[in-house]
Formats: C-alpha cells, sequence, structure tokens
C-alpha cells in the first residue's frame, strides 16, 4: 500500500476519534479520572488521564469492550463552538483543560459531543462512533503534563483503530513480526552493536556492526565517485558564532551540545551544512565549476530526550551520507533527474522496490521570491518526471528556505520509513554570502541542494537489519562463507578450499571443531552465515563441494571454480 496523504490524514482523524472514545469510557467506568489531551500518533492513538488510582494492565479489556459497546451505540459525533466563559465553567474542576482553555486564541473553544460525553476540541472527527469499531488499546505507561517531569505525573493509555478489522489484523501481524525481528534483539543476538549508560543514545558498534557500516560507507562512496562527488571532512566542533550565522543557534540550540574551551563557546555540528559551506567560499568559483558536488560522512549529535530514544532507530549521534550540491538555479532539474535515479538504484539494491516520491512546496512563512520557488518546484517536478516517476504534491509542505522532494519506502514488513531526502535550499546561499562568477563576469548566489539517500547510516542499518530479518545480503555480511568438513579425514580438503576462497577475497571461516555436522550446521545458521561449503568423504574424491545456502536450500556436485564464480556475482553490486 503507498503511502497517501489523503489516507495518512483519514487515519488521523479516525484515531483521533478513538481518543474521545477512550475518553469516553473511561468517564463512564472511572468518573473520577480528570480528562487532558488525546492525539493520534503515527501508529495509533493515546489519551493522558489523571486518574484517582491508577489504572493497570487488567483493566484494559473492560475498558476496551466499554468502547466497543460505545461505538456499537454509533452515536453522531458532533462539534460545536463555545464561549470560553462556557468551558471555563465545565472544566472548572479540572486545571489542565482550564490551561488549554486559557492557551487557545480567540473567545470562543471547540467542543465535542458523541452521546452524554463531551471533550474540549479544534475538531475533525469521523461522523459517528459506529465508524469506530476496529480499535484495540495496546498499553498502560507513565506521562507528565505537556511532557515536562516538572509537572504532574499522568497515565497514557495507548492504542490503535484501524478503518476495518482485516486493516488492524495486518497490523497486529506486522508487529508481532516486527518484535521478532527488533533490531535490537538481533543486534545483540549477531553481536553488532550496544548501547551503554556512559553514553546514553551514542552507539558502541562491535566489530561485526563497524565492518557492516563500513561497507555501507564503502557503496555509497562509490556512488558518489561514479556521480562526481567529492568526499569531504569537516570538523565536528565549530564556533558558536557559525552556528548563529546559520540560524541553528536560533532555531535548533535545544538538540545542540555545547563546550567552552579558552573562554570560546563551541557547538558540536548537529549538522554538516555549514562545514560544507566553509569549503565553498575557501576558493572562488566559476560558473563552468557548476554543479560542484560536495559530499561527506558527516557524524552529527543531536540531542534527543531520553524518553524518544529508540535503539538505532532514534539515536543522539549518527552519521549522514550528506551531500551538498552547489549549483545554478537552471541546473537544478538535471541534478534531480541524476539524485531521483540515484536513489532508485540505492533501494532496488537492498531489495525495496516499493518508493514513493512526493514534492513539498511553498509554505506561508517562506523565504525567497515566488519567482524562484517556481522555478526550482518546476526544477523538482520536471526532474522526478524525467526520472520516469510518479509522485504526490505536499502543498505547503516545504521548508521556509526551499522545496524538497520526500522520498518513503516501504520494507519487507509493510512499514514506511522516510530515508532518502532531496531539498532545494535558497536561505544558506544568501546568508553565508556565497556567490560563483557566472558567464558576464558578474557574482551570482548559487542555490544548495542537500541530499542524503540512507539518511541517517545508523537508523537505516537498523530498518536493514529488521528488513532482512537479520539476513543481510551476501556483500554485506562480515562473514559470508563457512567451510565445514563432515569429518576430520576431509580437514585438507577443507583448509584448501578455505585458502582459495581467502585468496579470491571472500570473507570465510573454517569450522575445525570436532561437533557432529548438523550442529556446525546450526552454528552457522545462527551467526546467519550465507553460506556453508559442506565437504565430505563423497565430495572430497569427486573434487566437489556442496554449498547449503542459510535458508536450507542445497546445491551438490559444485566445483570450486564455480562457487567463487557465483560468489564474484554476488559481491557485485
Ligand atoms: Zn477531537
Ligand atoms: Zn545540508
Amino acid at each position: 500500500m503507498k503511502p497517501n496523504k489523503q489516507t495518512e490524514q483519514r487515519l488521523e482523524v479516525l484515531r483521533h476519534s478513538a481518543a474521545h472514545l477512550l475518553a469516553q469510557a473511561i468517564t463512564e467506568l472511572f468518573p473520577s479520572t480528570i480528562l487532558t489531551i488525546g492525539p493520534a500518533t503515527k501508529e495509533g492513538f493515546f489519551y493522558d488521564f489523571q486518574p484517582e488510582n491508577n489504572f493497570i494492565q487488567s483493566d484494559l479489556p473492560a475498558i476496551e469492550a466499554r468502547m466497543k459497546e460505545l461505538a456499537a451505540k454509533n452515536y453522531p459525533i458532533t462539534h460545536e463552538d463555545i464561549s470560553k466563559d462556557y468551558a471555563r465553567e465545565l472544566y472548572k474542576n479540572n486545571p489542565f483543560k482550564l490551561e488549554l482553555i486559557d492557551g487557545i486564541p480567540g473567545e470562543t473553544v471547540g467542543l465535542s459531543r458523541q452521546g452524554d460525553f463531551y471533550d474540549l476540541c479544534r475538531g475533525g472527527h469521523v461522523p459517528t462512533t459506529g465508524d469506530l469499531k476496529s480499535i484495540m488499546l495496546t498499553g498502560i505507561s507513565g506521562s507528565y503534563w505537556r511532557a515536562d517531569q516538572n509537572n504532574a505525573p499522568l497515565q497514557r493509555i495507548s492504542g490503535t483503530a484501524f478503518f476495518n478489522d482485516k486493516e488492524l489484523r495486518t497490523y497486529l501481524m506486522q508487529k508481532e513480526l516486527a518484535a521478532k525481528y527488533d533490531h535490537r534483539k538481533l543486534g545483540k543476538e549477531m553481536d553488532l552493536f550496544s548501547f551503554q549508560d556512559e553514553g546514553t543514545g551514542f552507539p558502541f558498534y562491535h566489530p561485526k556492526g563497524a565492518f557492516i557500516i563500513n561497507k555501507l560507507k564503502d557503496f555509497i562512496r562509490n556512488i558518489w565517485t561514479n556521480n562526481g562527488y567529492h568526499e569531504t571532512i569537516t570538523p565536528a566542533i565549530l564556533d558558536v558564532a557559525l552556528w548563529k550565522q546559520s540560524g541553528h543557534y536560533e532555531n535548533y540550540k535545544k538538540h545542540m551540545y555545547f563546550s567552552t574551551v579558552e573562554n570560546k563557546e563551541y557547538a558540536v555540528k548537529p549538522m554538516n551544512c555549514p562545514g560544507s559551506i566553509l569549503i565553498y567560499k575557501q576558493n572562488l568559483h566559476s560558473y563552468r565549476e557548476l554543479p560542484l558536488r560536495l559530499a561527506e560522512f558527516g557524524h552529527v549529535h543531536r540531542f534527543e530526550l531520553s524518553g524518544v530514544l529508540h535503539g538505532l532507530f532514534r539515536v543522539r549521534a549518527f552519521t549522514q551520507d550528506d551531500t551538498h550540491m552547489y549549483c545554478a538555479p537552471e541546473q537544478i532539474e538535471a541534478q534531480i533527474v541524476s539524485s531521483i535515479q540515484t536513489i532508485d538504484k540505492v533501494w532496488k539494491t537492498f531489495g525495496i522496490e516499493d518508493v514513493h516520491y512526493a514534492v513539498s512546496t511553498k509554505p506561508a512563512n517562506a523565504m525567497g521570491s515566488d519567482d524562484l520557488w517556481n522555478i526550482a518546484i518546476d526544477a523538482l517536478k520536471n526532474g522526478l518526471t524525467k526520472a520516469g516517476k510518479e509522485f504526490e504534491i505536499y502543498e505547503g509542505e516545504g521548508a521556509f528556505y526551499g522545496p524538497k522532494i520526500e522520498v518513503t519506502i516501504h520494507d519487507s514488513m509493510g512499514r514506511s520509513w522516510q530515508c532518502s531526502t532531496v531539498q532545494v535550499d535558497f536561505f544558506m546561499p544568501q546568508n553565508f554570502e556565497l556567490y560563483y562568477i557566472n558567464n558576464k563576469g558578474e557574482k551570482q548566489t548559487p542555490v544548495i541542494i542537500h541530499q542524503a539517500i540512507l539518511g541517517s547510516l545508523e537508523r537505516f542499518f537498523g530498518i536493514m537489519l529488521e528488513h532482512f530479518k537479520g539476513h543481510f545480503p551476501f556483500w554485506l555480511c562480515p562473514t559470508q562463507i563457512k567451510v565445514i568438513p563432515i569429518t576430520s579425514d576431509q580437514s585438507q580438503y577443507a583448509q584448501n578450499i578455505y585458502s582459495a576462497l581467502k585468496d579470491a577475497g571472500f570473507r570465510t571461516e573454517l569450522d575445525e571443531s570436532n561437533e557432529p555436522l548438523s550442529a556446525k550446521i546450526k552454528v552457522a545458521q545462527m551467526e546467519k552465515i550465507p553460506w556453508m561449503l559442506v565437504v565430505g568423504q563423497k565430495e572430497m574424491e569427486a573434487s566437489t563441494i556442496t554449498l547449503r545456502h542459510v535458508t536450507g536450500k542445497q546445491e551438490f556436485g559444485l566445483s570450486l571454480e564455480s562457487i567463487l564464480e557465483m560468489g564474484r556475482k554476488e559481491n557485485k553490486v
């Protein structure tokens, strides 16, 4: 299923309505509970409550059952605007709602009603509670009013809702798979990475994990080289003055790490753009050099609240395959065609065919002239069309400094991820007074295209680990082949095969243990090594090899030469 803004918005309305339904059920079952807010989330909805006595897990079935009863009653959900005075009267015993009422501009606030129940809300609901039949509650957790630990502690009940039971069932099946192949679990089992208390949110890569990350870098580096990018390396810690000029200090400060040395304030980079720009500024550039494509594996630090950290999906330090293309406005289109072709190829390499593109256009608070925006948006649209891609338009969802292409992929468990981005930027070139000399000998401002294909290597690693269920493609595996002699009689023969594979550059291990064959195979399977070369007396006498794939599929009577040839093919990406 392709993500579609319209479907997403309908789902959001459905789920937010389900949050009201939850609040209605709670109000009926636990009348003394104080209600706060109940938004939709990416996977469902929640409502934060201040109950008289804490809810416990075993309360959930009864609450869910009551929600279903209320859904079956098919109450119309209505919405009206009421005066703030009336609202304050309604909520005179609810300090949270009173605070919300104070925070809403104007003289009126919205109120939604279903049956006897009402809730403060700006609106956006399904027509009746009858639309909320495919719901389920998923858990209870602690939270704080306005997510601030200094505020009142609350209890959050979470759930999800779908348009029908079939979609709900699919979701549950995917959830089950996702839990089974959770990258944090696989990362531990496969000894790839860990997280330590000494560095909350900072991943530690163990040798095999580091190997895969480096392989990914080689893969991207190769793409950069083939597409005219030049790799750079810029410092992790830079003068705060730079971050003030870039606007990060003003807009992004709460996500940044700072350090003071010799009475000078520095910031750890949360993004790589300013460093790249300093390199651009070192030289005078002619139009003949453009587009100038600077690339970097930029290791950035971004502070995130510990509550939102999630394995490699959400960390506090990560590496971006970040590129900055400095070009003339008329060069944007050609660059986009090339970018899209590259992005498409990369995702195909990882077995992901379902890639969805969208162009985000000018928002209300945009900088830059309409002319420049139109040139850039047309360039993005034409670029996508020329690259043979269909795309959606996300009206008004561009950044204030320029339009962008959002790329959403779908993994093997049907989940969608936004990894690649291509972002046109008018703001930073002006802000840093960048220029090039055009063909008339005049100074002209370039446009920057920020692009990342994998996005965060950490997050990508986590996504791929789950997408492949731990079974990375042959070319990425730290160990690709394990040679397994059935008994010690074949030791020498196995040794010869092992040496030949090693010499040919394959990452190979030899199992010299005295375990029975079944045990050796089991170990290799646990290690998720894609190929096992099994050699017994029969193979030795015929100078052949049995190739056992990790999937269990076997190929008999292969020659060493054919194994090498097959391996070389698998290694090509
Ligand atoms: Zn509402
Ligand atoms: Zn950038």
